[in-house]
């Protein structure tokens, strides 16, 4: 069952929102070569308590921390650690959420260590395409659109590039649960599945793999890792369908929230 959203309750979703870019943006400004996986978690959850939000991930279903953080050949729901250092070159995929009055925002950055510069031509692409798959996808969540236009815009870029798309994990509903109805496939075809309605709120999250699309999970129950070890990367946002087409409740600062009406970079 898909739970509309008054304007208020996406009020109160873009607070949630915007606690969880600042979390990014203290995490973006913070990372350096030598910190561990858990030192990301602690500014974040920092960043969270600070703001009066309660991290959303910790505890759910038992999961131990704040942010996932998932690096190189893991995909998703890696756990933050200290024996977990980085270094130059790493792609390291930070997952956040944060709760604000109830309400859940949740989104996803993918970072190198030491910048793009610092890893193969082919994963700095990678990681650029995830993003703008992202936004390719954000600009289709609009009133009367369908769920298949949202998943083949993001498709197309994979396929543009030959990269695997993850199709065991997608993209939710999102609201006074982290995960609530519809699945938002990172795949699809244009004008098939759900026609996407005013009030829905919904999270979006490509994530693509430099080989297959093929995943396995590690004995900790948690981390997703790719099935042939090569790098994946992951790039996610809230979005509520309002009248004025989509409103990206996690957007940062150097982000456009209104992508219909705002330049959307290429990244
Ligand atoms: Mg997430
Ligand atoms: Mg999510």
């Amino acid at each position: 069952m898909i739970i509309k959203k008054s304007r208020d309750e996406i009020a109160r979703m873009a607070r949630a929102g915007a606690v969880v870019a600042r979390m990014h943006e203290a995490l973006i400004e913070a990372l350096r070569p030598g910190m561990s996986t858990l030192d990301l978690d602690r500014i974040a959850e920092d960043v969270a308590v600070r703001s009066g939000a309660v991290p959303s991930f910790k505890g759910y279903r038992g999961f131990p921390a704040t942010l996932c953080t998932s690096r190189n050949h893991e995909i998703v729901h890696g756990i933050p650690s200290a024996d977990v250092v980085l270094e130059e070159g790493d792609v390291i995929s930070i997952d956040a959420g944060a709760i604000v009055e109830g309400y859940h925002g949740d989104s996803a950055t993918t970072l190198v260590v030491g910048g793009l510069d610092a890893v193969a031509p082919e994963v700095a692409t990678l990681v650029r395409a995830t993003r703008n798959a992202l936004w390719r996808g954000l600009e289709q969540v609009q009133h009367g659109r369908r769920l298949g236009d949202v998943g083949a815009a993001i498709e197309a870029v994979a396929h543009e590039q030959g990269y695997g798309v993850v199709r065991e994990y997608v993209g939710h509903g999102i609201g006074r649960a982290l995960h609530e109805d519809p699945s938002v496939p990172n795949y699809g075809r244009r004008g098939r599945g759900m026609k996407l309605t005013r009030g829905w709120v919904i999270a979006v999250e490509p994530m693509f793999n430099l080989g297959t699309e093929a995943t396995r999970t590690l004995d900790d129950g948690w981390t997703v890792v790719t099935a042939d070890g090569a790098v994946s990367a992951h790039w996610e946002h809230t979005v509520a369908i309002t009248e004025d087409g989509p409103w990206v409740l996690t957007a940062r600062s150097d982000e456009p929230a209104h992508p219909l009406s705002e330049p959307v970079p290429t990244w």
